[in-house]
C-alpha cells in the first residue's frame, strides 16, 4: 500500500485519537487505523467510519456516560479584533 498523498510506503497501523466535534466540545476517540509515517495521512476503512459515525450519533444524543474531561477548549476574545 502506497500513501495517496505523498506516495510513501511506510504505512503502519497505529492507535490514534480521532477528534469528534460535538457543539463546542471535542471528544477524542481512540481508533486503530493505518497511518502514513511520512506525512501523517490517516486511512479509514468502512468499519472505522461506521464506528465513528455511531459514536458521533450517540454523543449528539448524549447517550454516553463514559466521558472523562481531559482539558478545556478556550476562546481568546478581543475587544478590538485586529483587521
Ligand atoms: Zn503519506
Amino acid at each position: 500500500m502506497k500513501c495517496i498523498v505523498c506516495h510513501g510506503e511506510d504505512i503502519q497501523v497505529e492507535t490514534v485519537k480521532e477528534g469528534l466535534k460535538i457543539e463546542n466540545d471535542l471528544v477524542y476517540v481512540c481508533v486503530r487505523i493505518p497511518v502514513c509515517r511520512t506525512c501523517g495521512e490517516r486511512y479509514y476503512d468502512r468499519h472505522t467510519m461506521q464506528f465513528l459515525e455511531e459514536v458521533n450519533r450517540k454523543l449528539k444524543e448524549k447517550k454516553h456516560n463514559n466521558l472523562k474531561e481531559i482539558g478545556k477548549i478556550l476562546e481568546y476574545s478581543f475587544s478590538n479584533p485586529p483587521v
